[in-house]
């Protein structure tokens, strides 16, 4: 683990601090009082006109200042209603797309610190800014399908088929209706079989690497899977799939208990099945800012993870976990949000940072 004791943490980053703006001030444009309401119409107008070709006569010498364009304030405010805006508008500008396509295990074994809610956020949100994006749902529940609003009743095809009955991946992916660029590999209960069934099945460990190998992932930027809260035979092909790892860590208090474990089944996997395997990004989740204890939690990882950890920093926040009672995530159904501007900086974060660990992919 690498210590980084230079690294702030950065709640102004997340609250954002507003940029101080000056409006510009319009001198000189008062008509004098009581002279339209004494004077008669016509005498009204040729007082105007006369007045007005004064008026352009002192503009052109630079006497008035007219109002410039309205400056749009850095502040939480017009950053909302700018994402709102470009999100509901489907005119989010493009961020860099990787050389090649990314792929992105999010883990961690316990349940919910918001592996499901990062993966589909996330997802949405590079896709949303113009890359191609496919969320592969390993968790039986199937939480990431429901999110994204993909059929995953039982027996519709899954990921299931793909890792017991060497189905291949496109034949099981679906479009992701609303979020152009984004698909997903639906998981149903069926999966929770999977962890038994897989068990005699001949390299059950790489099962989902293969069938990512056999996959056309030349139009793919980014493919994040969803892991169950567990280090089963899921997580681990998941670890053998991917090549890089992102840990949300909920800001709470056991929340470093259990981390031991999982770096060392991502070592143990590195050693004997995916030498490429680099735990690439970290995300804290569930920050809530009220209380100390979130800020030692954030701080403590920071100094253990150094920059693995991302800037950004996802809010506790209703409107996150009301998104996927409307099979949507956050950033489609209130862009405004702060969950919503969390999940936005964090993923142009990841997109921005080197790719090269994705280096694997390409080949
Ligand atoms: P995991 O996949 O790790 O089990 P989830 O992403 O399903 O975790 O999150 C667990 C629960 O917490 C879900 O009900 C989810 O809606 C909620 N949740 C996740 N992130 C946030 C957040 N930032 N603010 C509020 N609730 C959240
Ligand atoms: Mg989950």
């Amino acid at each position: 683990m690498r210590g980084n004791p230079g690294l702030r943490f950065p709640v102004g980053d997340v609250a954002g601090n507003a940029a101080p703006t000056s409006r510009p001030q319009v001198a000189g444009l008062g008509w004098p009082g009581g002279v339209a309401g004494t004077a008669g119409a016509a005498g009204a107008a040729t007082w105007a006109g006369r007045h007005r070709t004064r008026l352009e006569a002192s503009v052109a010498e630079g006497a008035v200042r007219l109002p410039e364009p309205p400056i749009v304030a850095d502040t939480p405010l017009a950053r909302a209603a700018k994402a709102a805006v470009e999100v509901r508008g489907g005119r989010a500008p493009s961020w860099p797309r990787p050389d090649s396509c990314r792929i992105i295990t999010v883990a961690n074994q316990k349940g919910g610190v918001g592996k499901t809610t990062t993966a589909v956020n996330l997802a949405v949100a590079l896709a949303l800014h113009g890359a191609q994006v496919l969320v592969v749902d390993l968790d039986p529940q199937g939480n990431a399908s429901t999110a994204l609003d993909v059929d995953h009743r039982v027996g519709a095809p899954s990921v299931y088929n793909v890792l017991v009955d060497d189905q291949p991946l496109a034949d099981i992916v679906r479009p992701v209706e609303g979020v152009r660029g984004l698909s997903c590999a639906p998981a149903t209960i069926d999966l929770a079989g999977a962890e038994i069934e897989l068990v005699p099945l001949v390299a059950r460990e790489s099962r989902l690497a293969r069938a990512l190998a056999a996959h056309d992932v030349s139009d793919l930027d980014y493919i994040l899977i969803d892991c169950p809260p567990s280090l089963g035979l899921l997580t681990v092909n998941s670890l053998v799939a991917g090549v890089e790892v992102l840990i949300p860590i909920q800001c709470e208090y056991y929340a470093l208990e259990g981390l031991e474990q999982l770096l060392r089944t991502v070592d143990l996997v590195r050693g004997h099945l995916n030498e490429h395997l680099v735990i690439s990004t970290i995300l804290l989740t569930m920050y809530d800012a009220r209380t100390r204890l979130a800020a030692q939690v954030a701080e403590e990882v920071r100094s253990h993870f150094g920059d693995t950890v991302l800037r950004a920093v996802i809010p506790r926040s209703v409107r996150v976990s009301e998104a996927p009672s409307y099979g949507q995530s956050v950033i489609t159904y209130d862009p405004g949000s702060t969950g919503a501007q969390a999940y936005l900086e964090a993923a142009q974060e990841m997109a921005e940072r080197n790719a090269s660990a994705s280096a694997k992919a390409a080949g």
